[in-house]
């Protein structure tokens, strides 16, 4: 069939095989000579595979520069022409996908704002039936890993063969160091349970600021995620959307080289042997560290009994203050974190608590 060999001459662009898989380009696309003047300096780094670009801008409150539309679309394909780049776009209307299909788009991208939404998605799943191009979902806004999955579950119900990831972060009120927050276990969990799918890191929507772009796509590095999409602009400071996370294309360039790529060596018995023996160490303290829960749970209980007898509330908001200034001293002398401890004793409080609840039930 004719598909299949369009299928078969087509270029992969999201494979495991390259890494890291780089896309650049502008948040938004705002001029025809922004748009080929980024590609153009971006494309001269050398380190870039994806030219990407925001056409219809999803933003979070009306009022802000909402996209050129349409008339973008040509100035990408302008880009693809002088440096033979593939393009992504954002979608999230199936409007978007005929415009791009008409204008070749290569890659198509679904934004934070629409994968939180199975109706938008499935309306962009439902417009891409027959339709063979790859597609690459953000995280929801909101920390839920069965949205992330279930959007990708919906394109490849669709047909759709070439899937990657893209983890952007997680908007949360007060949140001062990131503009979203990467809770690093949610796209490791998703990576657990879709091994096949490319994980590509967004550094620029989670860090909302230039100074720790390289040290959060280095920590994607590290845990060994397949690529990177970085916002890139000939003029960041004077860019219409998120311009104090934007970067030139020469410091993008720069960037890329200066990353420290390491191998996961999981195919290698020798390297996996070395570290064996650490390992075993390792799940020995965690058998050890659950046994002395379980122990301290014991106790816990026991103090239930004593609190129900005697009619004593659950909650002893002194002994609770007692335990957690204790517990940071003796992290600061354990070469333990503050925030790690004090995660850690809440965690095993609120166990506390929930035990000693069950006892005051009778359970
Ligand atoms: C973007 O990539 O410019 C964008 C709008 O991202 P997100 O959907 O992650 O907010
Ligand atoms: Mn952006």
């Amino acid at each position: 069939m004719a598909t299949d060999k369009v299928q078969e001459k087509r270029q992969t662009w999201l494979t495991k095989e390259k890494k890291p898989i780089v896309i650049a380009g502008p948040c938004s696309a705002e001029t025809e000579e922004q748009v080929l003047e980024t590609g153009r300096r971006i494309f001269k780094t050398g380190k870039v595979d994806i030219f990407r670009a925001g056409i219809w801008k999803p933003r979070t409150r009306p009022g802000s520069f909402e996209g050129v539309g349409v008339k973008g679309l040509p100035w990408c394909q302008k880009v693809k022409a002088l440096t033979g780049m593939p393009i992504t776009v954002e979608v999230a209307k199936a409007s978007h996908i005929d415009a791009c299909l008409a204008f070749d788009i290569d890659i198509l991208w679904i934004g934070a704002r629409t994968t939180v939404n199975p109706f938008a998605v499935q309306e962009l799943a439902d417009a891409l039936k027959g339709v063979d191009i790859p597609v690459l979902v953000k995280n929801p806004i909101n920390p839920d890993l069965a949205l992330w999955l279930g959007a990708i579950e919906r394109f490849q119900k669709s047909g759709i063969k070439e899937i990657g990831a893209i983890h952007r972060g997680f908007s949360n009120l007060g949140e001062k160091y990131y503009r979203n927050r990467p809770q690093w276990q949610i796209p490791l969990e998703f990576m657990r349970r879709m091994p096949d799918i490319p994980m590509i890191n967004d550094p620029s929507h989670i860090c909302g600021r230039r100074d720790i772009l390289q040290e959060v796509g280095q920590k994607a590095m590290d845990l060994d995620f397949d690529g990177l999409m970085i916002e890139s602009h000939i003029d960041p400071d004077n860019a219409l959307s998120d311009a104090k996370q934007q970067i030139t294309p020469e410091v993008l360039g720069q960037m890329i080289t200066d990353m420290v790529l390491r191998e996961d060596y999981e195919d290698e018995p020798i390297k996996q042997s070395e570290i064996q023996y650490l390992r075993q160490e390792i799940n020995s303290i965690d058998d050890e560290l659950i046994n002395l829960l379980s122990n301290r749970m014991k106790v816990v209980r026991e103090i239930g009994t004593y609190k129900k007898n005697n009619n004593m509330t659950i909650l002893q908001q002194k002994r609770w203050n007692d335990i957690i200034e204790k517990s940071k001293i003796q992290a600061a002398k354990s070469g333990l974190s503050e925030e790690f401890i004090i995660k850690f004793i809440n965690a095993i409080h609120n166990e506390s608590i929930d035990q000693q609840e069950q006892v005051f039930k009778g359970k």
